[in-house]
């Protein structure tokens, strides 16, 4: 990686249902780009765990699979938004609406900052439904917490809620020229690498 890698940013929407693979990727963009993971999920996870107020009033609705409000999550990335002299941020599961998106151009505007590109994972439900079982599954086998919403029920849930208010977002942003997609369906390291060109020749 050149010095000149290492002082260019990009801030990139990673798109997709439940199980497509977006944290796992993001990890692996901060890991190898230095860049910035904003994963909404695992901040009220840790607000659920940290038994806030907040955290009590999200718990129910995230176990269940219902999208939380958009001013929680607004105000959660908002939060952190603001300097940062990384390669640049990584959304992940956010934004999930439109008034998101909207909330998040304006914040972005607001602190100078750009949007530079909007990658979308895609992969067929069946397989979504299995990696999910499958979290499940390795989480109790290695002795770990089980996600409240890994199991069928919340899952249904979790892909209607995408389907209704989130898929309208690839429509959007594809809209606006910002929207590119990758396969999510080939081996981790192999997404990784449609990844990383693409966000790659993002950075400025
Ligand atoms: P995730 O870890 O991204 O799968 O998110 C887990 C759960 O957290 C979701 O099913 C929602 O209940 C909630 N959540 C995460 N991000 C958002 C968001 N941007 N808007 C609304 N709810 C969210």
């Amino acid at each position: 990686m050149t010095t000149d890698t290492l002082t260019r940013t990009a801030n990139v929407i990673l798109l997709g249902p439940p199980g497509v693979g977006k944290g796992t990727q993001a990890q692996i963009l901060v890991e190898k780009l230095g860049m910035v993971q904003l994963s909404t999920g695992d901040m009220l996870r840790e607000a659920k765990d940290s038994g806030s107020e907040m955290g009590k009033r999200v718990a129910e609705v995230m176990a269940r699979g219902d999208l939380v409000t958009d001013e929680i999550v607004i105000g959660l990335i908002e939060e952190k938004l603001t300097g940062s002299d990384a390669a640049g941020f990584i959304f992940d599961g956010f934004p999930r609406t439109l008034a998101q998106a909207d909330a998040l151009e304006a914040l972005m505007k607001k602190t100078g900052q750009s949007l530079d590109a909007v990658i979308e994972l895609q992969v067929d439900d069946e397989i979504l439904v299995d990696r999910i079982v499958g979290r499940a599954e390795q989480a109790r086998a290695a002795g770990q917490p089980v996600r409240a919403d890994d199991n069928a029920e919340s899952l249904k849930i979790r892909l209607m809620e995408y389907y209704k208010k989130t898929s309208p977002l690839i429509g959007y942003y594809h809209a606006k020229g910002a929207l590119q997609s990758v396969n999510g369906m080939g081996d981790i390291d192999e997404i990784a690498q449609g990844l990383n060109e693409i966000v790659a020749s993002a950075m400025t």
